[in-house]
């Protein structure tokens, strides 16, 4: 692993797992674009590389720097963050383990436990983690994993890590944090007691819209390498041209999300004083229910904003229609600001399940452009 212990963030960002290359001096680590390695005599690496699901320099070096900047033992770089994690929950849980689940969590999370891995015999049951009576009151004597999604998505639901892991080892279960939404720029969950962290980093890792991935950072080496050893059996893993383009954007995070939170804060000014807006849901917001915890827990609030219509689907629909610098899309956590509308887009797995989404909701992935001509694209949609 990295041995590099840089002093802050950003300096980890640019060099954790990223010295220039041996042989050349490259200062960008190269995409090592191989699936195998010549050997010196049979069993002779050179480097400690046979093939690339096992190992890939490139995703090696992505790997040490997701580990550094979450403060982990061992980073895992997957395909995707869903991936990721099922990788997680198929290290971890047996058949007859039982899961908790956030009560809203990303309904491809929820998709991937209700549908998928329920076949496989794990039980789960989806509580508001905000409501710690609740969480301990979920726990059987078979649940292995607490899963946390904080802030949530679409609904910015804020759950505290540091309690949340007190439940999970009290009850002899693992707690897992998916860390998208916040990056480990605004919040470390390792520290707060969480056993791994997740990401897409699909997201703000990656921050240009152009690749699909994922990771996990695991706390002790044991579990890191335990994840090490199903990420290849199962095989799920990040190619050398993802690895570099995720690398690459982690380069640039602190500075995007200082501008992401910047952005964001002054969208939420904008929209809690708009008369077609019923509820803006943002962290930040001194009267929003996480308001404390996240405060807490995060050094800033993020660039996701989630707002409900007064006029209900209709009025959101039409919103998601009329603006010109957002981008009607899904995903999230690019430096071009993103809208949808969860219901019948990203949410649209969980129709009819417990996790349904409102259908006034209209998500926002604020980008980095200037925040002015955001405002005026909002305003002039909503008007
Ligand atoms: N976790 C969260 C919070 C997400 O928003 C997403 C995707 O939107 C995922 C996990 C899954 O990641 P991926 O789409 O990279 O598989």
């Amino acid at each position: 692993m990295s041995t590099f212990e840089g002093p802050g963030f950003n300096t980890r960002a640019i060099h954790a797992g990223q010295e220039p290359d041996r042989l050349t001096g490259s200062v960008a680590v190269p995409i090592y674009q191989t699936s195998t390695y010549k050997q010196d005599g049979v069993g002779g690496l050179r480097g400690g590389y046979e093939y690339s699901r096992s190992a890939n320099p490139t995703r090696t070096a992505l790997e040490e720097a997701l580990a550094a900047l979450e403060g982990g033992a061992r980073g895992l770089a997957f395909a995707s963050g869903l991936a990721a994690e099922d990788a997680f929950f198929r290290t971890v849980c047996k058949p007859g383990d039982h899961v908790i689940l956030p009560g809203d969590a990303y309904g491809g999370t929820f998709r991937l436990v209700a549908r998928v891995l329920t076949r496989w015999g794990i039980e789960y049951t989806p509580v508001p983690l905000g409501d710690l009576d609740a969480v301990r009151a979920a726990v059987r004597p078979n649940t292995t994993v607490l899963w946390c999604e904080t802030p949530t998505n679409p609904l910015l639901g804020i759950a505290d890590i540091a309690e949340l892991a007190t439940i999970a080892h009290d009850a002899g279960a693992k707690l897992a944090v998916d860390n998208t939404f916040a990056s480990p720029y605004l919040q470390q969950p390792l520290s707060l007691g969480a056993d791994v962290v997740v990401h897409s980093t699909t997201k703000y890792l990656g921050g240009h819209s152009d690749v699909v991935g994922g990771a996990l950072v695991a706390a002790s080496a044991e579990l890191g390498d335990e994840l090490a050893f199903h990420q290849n059996a199962m095989g799920a893993v990040a190619g050398p041209f993802d690895a570099w383009l995720v690398l690459r954007g982690i380069k640039t995070l602190g500075l995007r999300m200082d501008r992401h939170c910047a952005n964001a804060q002054r969208i939420v000014e904008f929209l809690v004083e708009h008369p077609g807006v019923s509820q803006v849901l943002y962290p930040g917001l001194p009267t929003d229910p996480g308001h404390a915890v996240a405060s807490k827990q995060m050094r800033d609030y993020g660039g996701m904003v989630s707002f409900r219509m007064r006029g209900g689907e209709e009025a959101a629909l039409k919103v998601c229609g009329l603006v010109d610098v957002f981008t009607l899309g899904e995903s999230l956590g690019g430096v071009e600001s993103l809208i949808e509308h969860p219901a019948r887009m990203t949410h649209m797995s969980v129709a009819g399940s417990p996790l349904e989404v409102p259908s006034d909701l209209v998500r926002l992935s604020v980008g980095i452009e200037d925040v002015d001509d955001l405002l005026a694209d909002l305003a002039s949609a909503l008007a």
